[in-house]
């Protein structure tokens, strides 16, 4: 495929162009493709395959995020009860990935689920008495709504060795700790995904896929369409592409890009870059002792996303055991990227809140700091607290992807670091961009509607409503509060994705 596509020369104007080739583009490019087939649609990506950079499966943790397992998503108010709605929208979000993949895979566009998608029960596990009362306040107030339905709570030594083996190994009888457990939880390749996605836009479709090109500018022209200036990394060439609606799914890289496009929706955005490396294990008879991905609390000055946990992956159907993430520094905003990027994303327009967002960060920065520093032996002994007699020889270290969390204008600190994900479009929806990374790929078909919800209002209101409903059957309505549909979906995507709870 990199032969084929890298000899092709693009075409002057397009009605669509999609900049990066990871799992956002290629959910934007297939919906947009699977509402109007007329489209003409160029997705370009600079590396030498698509989802190389944070979608690619060792990149991320693989975690299907449904907030079953991940207790940032539930917070316990001052009156002592727990706040679960941040919960349920991501359980909803992830809910209509399942549906649109399993659209895919009903019109036969993709085949063989498992391949990219597996189940994997959720848990989350905490230490000690405090945090053991607030997981079982937590579980009290989850399963009453549908959405976390048949969530498992238990204390019992016996019930957690059974849950998980290989955390339990070696544990005092004594020792307090709380699990939930989620059948319904999955790993996914996004990877995989991405690449099968792209497979099938390739195939004889008006979307076309450009390998090694890389967008370095973009400017509006009078006519209201964009001229990206982008350059064939291959043949060392420059052409100008022409495009009446851009999509910005650059990763780490979209912040430059957006800021390139002079909008004033992109002022005042600036980008804090997080690495992160894994421990990862391949030995058989440890992973037959693990078989969930198990979420604990993160700890104090720890960045959300920088929550421990230990994970079954399931890639090209071999199995391995993940733990981490353990966060890093780097002034990249993408893995394969330059170390200018952070110094030259800093200018006038967002200096401000920049600094304002490092000065009200200082715990963060020490906290990367102590991260960065940490031997592997000293990750040990974190992985240690989950799996007490691991041996340093088990386990290797792993290069995770690149996240670039947004700093937000602010008006009474200048600036703010935010950890979630954004979508900025200007103010006639001609050119959108996403932003942030959590929670990330799981939610990516939720995000991409954001997009043309934004930027395609008319035509999703009059022409593609009807499609839509025939990708997404839930869409518009809430599943937490309709309990038959909630089952129904459910039901329907466990066929579709084979999912084995
Ligand atoms: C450590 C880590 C763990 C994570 N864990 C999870 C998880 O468990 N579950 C989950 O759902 N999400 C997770 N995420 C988030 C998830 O990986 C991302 O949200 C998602 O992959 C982003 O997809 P994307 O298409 O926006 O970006 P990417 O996959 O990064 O794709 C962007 C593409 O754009 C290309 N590109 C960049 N600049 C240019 C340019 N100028 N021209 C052309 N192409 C360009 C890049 O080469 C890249 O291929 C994790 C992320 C990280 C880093």
């Amino acid at each position: 495929m990199t032969e084929i596509l890298s000899k092709k020369t693009p075409k002057p104007k397009y009605d669509v162009v999609l900049i990066g080739g990871g799992i956002m583009s290629a959910t934007l490019a297939t919906l947009l493709h699977e509402f109007d087939p007329q489209l003409q649609i160029a997705i370009f990506e600079r590396l030498g395959q698509l989802a190389s950079e944070s979608s690619a499966a060792w990149n991320n943790a693989g975690t299907g995020h449904s907030a079953f397992c991940e207790l940032n998503y539930t917070v316990e108010k001052e009156d002592g009860n727990i706040d679960i709605s941040k919960a349920e929208n991501i359980a909803e979000q992830f809910e209509i990935s399942k549906q649109f993949w399993s659209y895919l895979l009903e019109k036969k566009y993709i085949q063989d689920p498992n391949s990219f998608i597996n189940s994997c029960p959720h848990m989350s596990l905490v230490f000690g008495e405090k945090d053991a009362e607030f997981l079982r306040k937590r579980h009290e107030k989850m399963i009453t709504s549908n959405l976390f339905k048949g969530m498992e709570f238990s204390t019992n030594h016996d019930q957690l060795r059974e849950w998980i083996p290989l955390i339990m190994s070696k544990r005092k009888e004594n020792e307090i700790l709380a699990a939930t457990k989620m059948d319904l939880g999955t790993d996914v390749n996004f990877g995989t995904l991405t690449r099968k996605m792209g497979g099938f836009l390739s195939e004889g479709s008006n979307v076309e896929i450009f390998l090694y090109h890389e967008a370095k500018d973009l400017d509006l022209q009078t006519d209201g369409t964009w001229d990206i200036t982008m350059k064939d990394r291959l043949h060392n060439h420059t052409q100008h592409v022409y495009s009446d609606f851009v999509f910005i799914g650059a990763g780490g890289y979209a912040l430059p890009l957006l800021d390139s496009s002079d909008i004033a929706e992109s002022e005042g955005y600036g980008g804090f870059p997080v690495s992160g490396e894994w421990l990862v294990t391949h030995k058989p008879e440890l992973i037959a002792n693990h078989h969930a991905k198990v979420y604990t609390q993160a700890t104090v000055d720890a960045p959300p996303m920088s929550v421990p946990h230990l994970d079954l992956r399931i890639i090209d159907g071999e199995k391995a055991l993940l733990f981490g993430p353990f966060a890093g520094f780097s002034t990249k905003f993408l893995k394969e990227g330059s170390y200018l990027d952070l110094p030259e994303s800093i200018n006038f327009k967002n200096i401000r809140s920049l600094f304002g967002a490092w000065w009200h960060n200082l715990p963060l920065t020490q906290y990367l700091v102590r991260q960065v520093a940490m031997t592997k032996s000293q990750r040990m002994q974190h992985l240690r607290e989950f799996v007490k007699d691991a041996k340093e020889e088990d386990w290797e270290l792993k290069i995770a992807g690149q996240r670039v969390q947004i700093i937000k204008k602010d008006e009474k600190m200048g600036g703010k670091l935010e950890f979630g994900t954004e979508v900025v479009v200007n103010k006639n929806g001609t050119i959108a961009s996403l932003l942030g990374a959590s929670p990330g790929a799981s939610t990516s078909v939720f995000a991409m509607m954001q997009v043309i919800e934004k930027c395609f209002p008319h035509q999703l209101e009059n022409e593609w409503k009807e499609k839509l409903l025939e990708i997404i059957p839930s869409y518009g309505q809430k599943l937490s509060e309709n309990k038959e549909l909630a089952e129904k979906v459910r039901n329907y995507t466990k066929e579709k994705l084979e999912l084995d709870y």
